[in-house]
């Protein structure tokens, strides 16, 4: 007999005023007891829908069925069948639009809390299990990919699963992409990616770390050494200004640049790390999608009394997940909705001293659907702060293209793909995740470097009459 209740077993969390001055993981995670009450909410549903909404088609109820039995391990492994990073998806994937948002028991309910039970049996695992992971047998064929994010990885290890010599070209010193350098640790703890890391390069897959792809090789260089085809993940890390006055005052930051200052380079650790962060009392972040509430909690984090997300639009338009906006209004953050910065003010030194906005009205929709946010007349006014942090978007960067001959890519700099397979208008060389797309999700990213996988996979088999 199914769990009927209409809401999820909820999960623990630190207390808001706790965890706005740490960096520790905000949500605890469920118990084993925890885990098999809210996995027998699930119906076992014959038709599915669930796995129809994840775009690398978990076996979600086969994985759910057996968190109900308490057999976590052959959960895990149920997951990993097709996904690389269950304990990154579990805890940062937007489920509400997804799996959970076709789920039957959230026609009169809440759904059943997937994502809660994907983390579960994903950290349950890690914890208890210490498993070799076998390598396929090798088949001989190498191929290359540029970037280590979601993208990359789940590209990689797909094709390492197939017998491919898989060889990831990575930039930073570090592997993960965004699940390193943009995603703080309080949602995402880099000692869980680093173990799913271990696990793609357990499959087989090399990483080499410091190899700026268009600086120390280009893509035909590669080619040249033998690979037969090439996937770029290389994201889309080129961060968007506003273009308003001011902001090259010194206290202004791109989300892309504080962040990765944090959560790359550690600066919460200063000064037991080399890369310090300077952050005002009050602190304006421009912006409404995931990476200004993290930018916004991170603020907080590092000591700021005051920190406010300005967003041009209202509650209804705002991009960020509902759960980073609903626990970083908890942790107070100031939400200025319907408010477009204009200006930004400093002092004769140089350093910013406010941010000067406009209020917004609703007006007719535009292309995106969206209602149009028009400017409120004499609605100026000044907010002082000493910080800006500006997260109004980014782009791929251009590097890649501009080295690559023959590699077509739209206005502003997304990689042209066939939708299908994630081939690009350059034989062999496929492409998928931020780059295509520009900034979108991890599990859209994963999703791409799936189908290219297939694809690159079924393209070396034909041409070696495989
Ligand atoms: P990336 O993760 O950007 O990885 C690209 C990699 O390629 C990087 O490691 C980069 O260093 C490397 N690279 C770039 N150029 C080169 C080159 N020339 N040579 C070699 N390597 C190169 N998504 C969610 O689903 N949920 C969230 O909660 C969420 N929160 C986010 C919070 C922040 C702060 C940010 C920035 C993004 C967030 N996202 C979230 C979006 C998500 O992280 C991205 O959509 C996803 O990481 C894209 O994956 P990717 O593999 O395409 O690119
Ligand atoms: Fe279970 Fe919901 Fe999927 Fe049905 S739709 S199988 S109830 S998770």
């Amino acid at each position: 007999m199914p769990n009927m209740s209409p809401r999820k077993v909820a999960m623990p969390e630190q207390a808001p005023d706790v965890r706005n001055r740490n960096f520790r993981e905000v949500a605890l995670g469920y118990t084993p007891e925890m885990a098999v009450e809210e996995a027998q909410r699930c119906l076992g549903c014959k038709h599915k829908p669930c796995v129809a909404g994840c775009p690398v088609n978990v076996k979600i109820p086969e994985f759910i069925t057996l968190v109900a039995a308490g057999e976590f391990e052959k959960a895990y492994e149920k997951i990993r069948e097709t996904n690389a990073l269950p304990a990154v998806c579990g805890r940062v994937c937007p489920q509400e639009t997804q799996c959970e948002e076709k789920c039957v028991r959230g026609i009169k309910g809440e759904p059943v809390a997937i994502g809660r039970l994907e983390r579960f049996v994903a950290d349950w695992y890690m914890e208890h299990v210490t498993k070799e992971i076998l390598k396929s047998p090798r088949n001989g064929h190498k191929v290359a990919i540029i970037g280590s994010g979601p993208a990359g990885l789940t590209c990689a290890g797909d094709l390492a699963k197939l017998g491919y010599d898989v060889t990831i070209f990575e930039a930073f010193h570090m592997a993960g992409g965004v699940l390193v350098y943009g995603i703080p640790e309080f949602r995402l703890p880099k000692a869980l990616v680093k173990r799913e890391i271990d696990s793609v390069k357990a499959e087989g897959v090399e990483i080499m770390t410091n190899m700026v792809i268009g600086k120390v090789l280009t893509i035909d260089e590669i080619m040249a050494e033998g690979y037969e085809a090439v996937f770029v993940g290389s994201g889309a890390g080129l961060p968007a200004f506003m273009k308003i006055p001011g902001e090259n005052l010194n206290g202004v930051y791109s989300a892309n640049e504080f962040l990765t200052r944090i959560n790359l380079m550690k600066a919460y650790k200063f000064p037991d790390c080399d890369t310090p962060v300077k952050i005002g009392r009050t602190v304006a972040v421009v912006g409404g999608g995931n990476v200004a509430m993290d930018a916004a909690r991170s603020a907080k984090r590092l000591g700021a009394e005051k920190v406010y997300i300005i967003y041009r639009r209202s509650e209804a338009e705002l991009p960020a997940r509902a759960e980073e906006y609903h626990h970083a209004k908890e942790e107070d953050i100031v939400m200025k909705l319907l408010t477009n910065p204009t200006r930004i003010l400093g002092d004769e030194k140089g350093w910013v001293t406010g941010i000067e906005c406009v209020e917004m009205e609703l007006g007719e929709p535009d292309a995106s659907g969206r209602r149009r946010p028009v400017v409120k007349l004499h609605s100026e006014h000044v907010i002082p702060v000493e910080t800006v942090i500006m997260s109004i978007g980014t782009s791929p960067n251009p590097l890649i293209r501009t080295t690559t001959p023959g590699l077509d890519v739209q206005k502003w700099g997304g990689i042209i793909v066939n939708e299908d397979t994630g081939e690009t208008s350059k034989h062999a060389v496929y492409a998928g995740g931020d780059a295509v797309t520009g900034a979108a999700t991890v599990i859209l990213a994963m999703g791409a470097g799936k189908t290219a996988a297939a694809a690159i996979h079924k393209q070396i088999q034909e041409k070696n009459g495989l």
